[in-house]
């Protein structure tokens, strides 16, 4: 016969690690309790109060740090389980010797990363969605990530997709009362009734699935990628809009040779700049494999990456020489709807509205600009910037009014669904029990998303996003 051993109790520090007015330390299990007198050496004090606390090593006696200490009791706590949190001055030490303190206590073991959390997951505290909202706004950088995150968090996207899978439910319920009285006289009719509500929700589901992956991009950043030919400046407008030394900037054509990316606010909108290798023609490498070959082989791989990067690019910045009067063909081919064509270095012509012309009526025409700038002097960059802010937000501000889908595991899901749905009222004369399969695969594939069924792979990977502590 087995026993069922009581979860072990978890603690750990719920504040970043280093110097600060206050710490604090989440504990959270049967134990939590026990360990909360045995720190404090007082009587639990009255539930979701805080109250000045001088904490001691249980076993010693001594003294660690006079703060405050609270008790959540089972079930009203995060975790669903009894909680104990304590709050004491932040520094090293005193820290060392509060998880000293806690570890010495029978049942008490660290947290794993995401532990509580999950604990909360588990005892039905949060949807997956709201623990991927949660995870969001922990690591939230700038204003409009924060605003998605807290949105998520509060359980609206989560609501929207269980009203989906209880629709599908109910269609579901209804197709397989026709599996067991089937009217034998009335085929197709079992479709036929249903049809309607499940056109809705196709259509509703495709309007959420059609955003342009807003939510998405607001969350991991948009992408924009710095690219033209060597020297034109690149590496230095990258530098000048992160206000930092992040790229090396050198006059050597071709040195910088791999991807540097810096992470921007812009407005409020995460944004991530790629600063790629100088784009040129790909040298014909010579059968000899000689040294200049080697340099080329390596040039040559970071055009291939520039080139792959601009692709995958939500947003390019074009940077040209203004001192240049040709562009190569290969890199006039890139320019398109999203792409802003900069030329920098105006501070060494006299006249930059005269050169502008001899770039040619072509810059203008597909992409945004040109923009006259000199990195060096600074002319022409707030414009740019400005200009380049209003490109990110009109691609990461709130389209429509629905909670947005913030990851490709939400995407995917919910268009498996559409696609089971399609295929179920496509089919026409379907017998019921194919019908009612497709159903179920539907409803299933929405059930991934807040986490009901068939998740078991995908939390353990969701879970560790978190750090110790959460
Ligand atoms: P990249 O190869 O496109 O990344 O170009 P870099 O940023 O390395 O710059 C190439 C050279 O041009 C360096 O010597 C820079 O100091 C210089 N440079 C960059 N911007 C300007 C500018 O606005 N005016 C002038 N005169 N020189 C610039």
């Amino acid at each position: 016969m087995s026993i069922s051993l009581p979860r072990p109790t978890i603690f750990a520090p719920a504040t970043a690690t280093g110097r600060a007015g206050v710490a604090v330390i989440r504990v959270s299990g049967p134990a939590a309790g026990a360990a909360l007198r045995a720190l404090t050496g007082t009587g639990l004090p009255p539930p979701r109060k805080a109250v000045r606390a001088r904490f001691r090593d249980p076993d010693a006696g001594t003294a660690i740090d006079d703060g405050l200490a609270l008790w959540f009791p089972s079930p009203a706590s995060f975790t669903g389980e009894d909680v104990a949190e304590f709050h004491f001055h932040g520094s090293r030490a005193v820290l060392t010797a509060m998880v000293a303190a806690l570890g010495g206590m029978e049942g008490l073991r660290l947290a794993e990363p995401g532990e509580f959390t999950r604990r909360a997951f588990d005892a039905g505290k949060l949807d997956l969605t709201e623990v991927e909202g949660l995870a969001d706004l922990i690591e939230a950088e700038t204003e409009a990530q924060r605003r998605q995150a807290l949105r998520q968090l509060s359980g609206e996207f989560g609501r929207l997709v269980e009203t989906w899978r209880i629709r599908l439910l109910k269609a579901l319920a209804y197709a397989e009362a026709e599996i067991d009285f089937p009217d034998e006289d009335l085929p197709g009719r079992l479709v036929d009734s249903l049809r309607p509500d499940l056109e809705r929700l196709i259509e509703e589901i495709g309007h959420t699935l059609a955003d342009e992956r807003r939510g998405e991009r607001l969350r991991e950043g948009l992408s924009i990628a710095i690219l033209g030919p060597p020297n034109a400046g690149k590496s230095s407008l990258l530098n000048a809009l992160a206000r930092r030394e992040a790229a090396i900037v050198s006059a050597i054509a071709g040195t910088t040779r791999d991807v540097i990316e810096v992470h921007l606010d812009l407005g409020g909108y995460p944004v991530v700049v790629a600063d790629t290798a100088g784009l040129r023609e790909i040298p014909v490498l010579s059968a000899t494999a000689d040294l200049a070959a080697a340099q080329g082989q390596i040039e040559a791989e970071g055009v291939r990456r520039a080139l792959a990067r601009a692709e995958a690019a939500d947003l390019k910045l074009l940077v040209l020489d203004a001192t240049d009067r040709e562009i190569e063909p290969a890199i006039a081919a890139l320019i398109d709807a999203d792409t802003l064509v900069v030329r920098n270095k105006i501070d060494l012509i006299a006249d930059p509205k005269n050169r502008l012309s001899e770039h040619g009526a072509a810059l203008a025409q597909d992409g945004k600009g040109p923009y006259p700038i000199s990195v060096r002097s600074g002319a022409g960059m707030a414009a740019l910037l400005g200009a380049v802010a209003s490109e990110v937000a009109a691609r990461l501000a709130g389209g429509s009014t629905a909670p947005p889908i913030t990851r490709a595991r939400h995407r995917r899901a919910i268009e498996d669904c559409q696609g089971a749905l399609i295929r179920a009222l496509a089919a026409g004369d379907l017998p019921a029990e194919l019908f009612a399969e497709d159903l179920r695969l539907a409803a299933r594939a929405l059930g991934q998303v807040v986490g009901r069924v068939g998740v078991e792979d995908v939390l353990d990977a969701i879970f560790r996003e978190f750090c110790i502590g959460k």
